[in-house]
C-alpha cells in the first residue's frame, strides 16, 4: 500500500491509499473516473444554484438587463452540464460495447459532410474552412456510423477550437496498407509539448484546464475518439509540432476501396 496524492482538475488533490497491484488497477481508475467526474459537475451546479438564489432576491429579479444576464449564464452553465452527461454517456454506451465488433459498411466522405455542417457556426468564428482531402476512391469501413460520426466530430471541434483562426482544417483520407485507411485530421494551432502526449487520450486530461473549459470542453472528447478507434479494431496516432500544429491519424481497417485512378478531390466549405 502506499499513499497517493491525485491532483483534481481544478487544483485540489484527492488523498488516497492505493494498493499497487494489477487486480485494484482497474478499481482504483474507476474510482478516480467517479471522483473527477463528480467534481466538474460541481462547478457549474455551484453557479446554477447561486445565480437561482441571487434572482429570488427582487431587486436583481427587477432588472431587466440583470435578470438577461443571468439567465443566459444559468443556460450557459446548465448546457455545460448537458454535454459533461452526454459525453459520460457515450463513453459509458462505447466501452459497454466494446466487445462487440460492429460491421455496418460506413462510407466515411458523408460523415465528414454531416461533421462539416454541425461545425459551420464554430468554423465561421474561427475563419477557418474545413477542407477535405481524398485520395485512392470512397473511403469504406466496417463499422458503427454514428460512433465514427462522432470520432470525426470530436477530431474536428478540437482542431477548429485549438487551431489558430483563420487556418483551414485538412480531413485527409489515404490508403495505408492494402486493408487499411489512414484518416488524419490536421490543425495549424499552437500544437502540443511532446510531454502530454502519451495522456491526451486520458478521461478530463488537458494541456491547458482554463482555455479547455472556456471552450466548452468536457476533456472526454479524445477519450471518446481512443474508444471508439478500439471498438474499430483501429489505432489512433497523436503527433505535433508546437508552434506548428497536429496531427490525429486513426487508422481504420477498411471495407473495400474502390479502386479508382489515384484522385484527389478537394472539397471546400
Ligand atoms: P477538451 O474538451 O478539453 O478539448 P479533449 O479530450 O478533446 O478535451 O482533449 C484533451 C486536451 O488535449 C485538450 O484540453 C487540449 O489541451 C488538448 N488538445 C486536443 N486536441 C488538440 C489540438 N488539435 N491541438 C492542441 N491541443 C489539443
Amino acid at each position: 500500500w502506499e499513499m497517493v496524492l491525485s491532483p483534481l482538475p481544478d487544483g485540489d488533490r484527492l488523498v488516497r491509499l492505493q494498493d499497487r497491484s494489477d487486480a485494484h488497477a482497474s478499481e482504483q481508475m474507476r474510482v478516480d473516473f467517479v471522483a473527477n467526474a463528480s467534481h466538474e459537475l460541481r462547478t457549474p451546479l455551484a453557479t446554477l444554484i447561486g445565480f437561482a438564489e441571487t434572482l429570488q432576491d427582487d431587486e436583481a429579479a427587477g432588472d431587466k438587463a440583470t435578470l438577461q444576464r443571468f439567465l443566459k449564464i444559468m443556460e450557459d452553465e446548465a448546457r455545460r452540464m448537458q454535454q459533461l452527461v452526454d459525453d459520460l454517456i457515450s463513453l459509458s454506451r462505447i466501452e459497454a460495447e466494446r466487445f462487440s465488433v460492429p460491421r455496418e459498411p460506413v462510407p466515411l466522405l458523408p460523415l465528414v459532410e454531416e461533421v462539416r455542417n454541425s461545425c459551420d457556426r464554430l468554423a465561421e468564428e474561427k475563419n477557418s474552412r474545413i477542407v477535405v482531402e481524398q485520395t485512392n476512391g470512397e473511403p469504406v469501413v466496417p463499422g458503427d456510423r454514428a460512433q465514427l460520426q462522432q470520432l470525426i466530430q470530436n477530431l474536428v471541434v478540437n482542431a477548429l477550437k485549438y487551431g489558430k483562426p483563420g487556418a483551414d482544417v485538412t480531413v485527409r483520407f489515404e490508403p495505408a496498407g492494402p486493408e487499411m485507411i489512414r484518416m488524419t485530421v490536421i490543425d495549424r494551432g499552437d500544437g502540443i509539448a511532446p510531454e502530454h502526449l502519451p495522456r491526451l487520450t486520458e478521461r478530463f486530461y488537458r494541456v491547458d484546464p482554463g482555455r479547455s473549459r472556456s471552450m466548452g470542453g468536457t476533456g472526454l472528447g479524445l477519450a471518446i475518439v481512443k474508444h471508439i478507434t478500439q471498438r474499430h479494431r483501429g489505432r489512433l496516432d497523436i503527433s505535433s509540432k508546437p508552434g506548428e500544429g497536429s496531427r490525429f491519424a486513426v487508422y481504420l481497417p477498411a471495407l473495400s476501396s474502390k479502386s479508382h485512378a489515384t484522385v484527389t478531390e478537394v472539397t471546400r466549405s
